[in-house]
């Protein structure tokens, strides 16, 4: 499959570690320049040469505009953009979820695809192979209960990748949604893990309803997400805008 994206500049928000680690590292495969931000110090460090690596909390508006302006500048322009970032948030019934926990997952999520995106259009407008990459989640096109600010911010994702395909078409820059079922990796076991706990019963047995409802009872590997980002992005990719693409082995309900 021709890609196209040897020279591409690409931006990856939260890619020092899990999935944004993964594109980044695909992205390098196929002789693209990266640029990411990150809160973790350590896990950036580790990113390999030739990265452009900044600690930035993606929940710092300002931060996160001036990573961008400064990304794109040392890339020398733009034609990927990746939003990645994006925390779990609480696993909790809706009277006990404070303002502070719901307002950090929909900036994380949610918010700081808006500030991204807007702030690199501009440099977008000006590429021959344009296309942002929305990370949502499953919980992004049905109910997830005990996690509603998580899913509030899938939904809201969704909700912005339709809108901006369609106002951004006009200047041939490609809007898409990526929708992960259950990765593998730690977020996902502390997650079943206090589900588990909250319920009062073992992990396997939460584990196991968590895939009750998927046709295909596998994690998804990181990697595999970032294939399909590279799809898009690529010259693969050049007709598909405004989809909604899920990664998760039929998944029809999540419990
Ligand atoms: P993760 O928890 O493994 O974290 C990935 C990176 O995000 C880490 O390097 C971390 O340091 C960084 N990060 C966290 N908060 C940040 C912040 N405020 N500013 C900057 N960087 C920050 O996440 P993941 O599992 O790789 O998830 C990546 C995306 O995929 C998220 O949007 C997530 O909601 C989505 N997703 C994940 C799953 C899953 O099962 N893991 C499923 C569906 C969707």
């Amino acid at each position: 499959m021709q890609l196209g994206l040897e020279g591409a500049r690409v931006i990856v928000t939260a890619g020092a570690g899990g999935i944004g680690r993964a594109v980044l590292d695909a992205f390098l495969n196929e002789g693209a320049k990266v640029a990411t931000c990150d809160i973790d110090e350590k896990a950036l460090a580790d990113l390999p040469p030739g990265v452009s690596a900044y600690k930035v909390d993606v929940a710092d508006a300002d931060a996160l505009a001036r990573f961008v302006d400064t990304a794109i500048e040392n890339l020398g322009g733009l034609d990927c953009l990746v939003n990645n970032a994006g925390i779990a948030g609480p696993t909790s019934p809706i009277e006990e979820i404070g303002l502070a926990d719901w307002d950090a997952c929909l900036r994380i999520g949610l918010t700081s695809q808006y500030i991204t995106a807007g702030r690199a259009v501009a440099a977008l407008r000006r590429s021959s192979n344009a296309s942002i990459v929305n990370i949502s989640s499953l919980a992004g096109r049905m109910g997830f209960a005990y996690r509603t600010p998580y899913a509030a911010a899938k939904w809201g994702v969704i909700g912005l990748t339709k809108s901006l395909a369609i106002e951004l078409g006009g200047d041939n820059i490609r809007v898409n949604a990526i929708l992960p079922g259950l990765v593998a990796g730690d977020r996902q076991k502390a997650v079943l893990q206090a589900k588990a706990e909250r319920q009062n019963r073992s992990f396997a047995e939460v584990e196991a309803d968590a895939f009750s409802y998927t046709s295909i009872k596998d994690y998804v590997a990181p990697s595999l997400i970032a294939d399909h980002v590279l799809f898009l992005a690529g010259r693969t990719g050049r007709l598909t805008s405004g989809e909604t693409l899920s990664v998760c082995g039929n998944t029809r309900m999540l419990v």
